[in-house]
């Protein structure tokens, strides 16, 4: 699971630095950069990015907490109410941090 995180994890930064956005800062700051605007994307187009990069880098940070929690030796239990996450769900999507009833309440992750 653990390569398989880090294969995701370095997936997502490629596909982040694609788009033109610096995949370790949180501000979407790429849109006054001079170099993307000069690609000339419309306001659509890049709206259109924007969420796409958001969504990406809000992957990446799942990814990367569940690569935190197994240094600390805390994977695969919730982050919000610290019950152990289906082994079902981590097969399916390793970088989990909320168990299925946490996620399922809508709060954040
Ligand atoms: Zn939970």
């Amino acid at each position: 699971l653990r390569v398989q995180l880090e294969r995701q994890r370095v997936e997502l930064r490629r596909e982040i630095d694609e788009q033109g956005a610096d995949p370790d800062v949180d501000e979407l700051a790429f849109v006054d950069d001079t170099g993307f605007s000069d690609r000339s994307h419309s306001a659509e187009e890049r709206s259109r990015l924007i969420s796409l990069v958001r969504a990406l880098r809000s992957n990446l940070r799942d990814v990367e907490r569940a690569l935190a929690k197994m240094e600390a030796g805390t994977y695969g239990t919730c982050e919000r109410c610290g019950n152990v996450i289906a082994p079902e769900r981590l097969e399916a999507l390793p970088w989990a941090v909320l168990c299925i009833d946490c996620k399922q309440k809508g709060v954040m992750g």
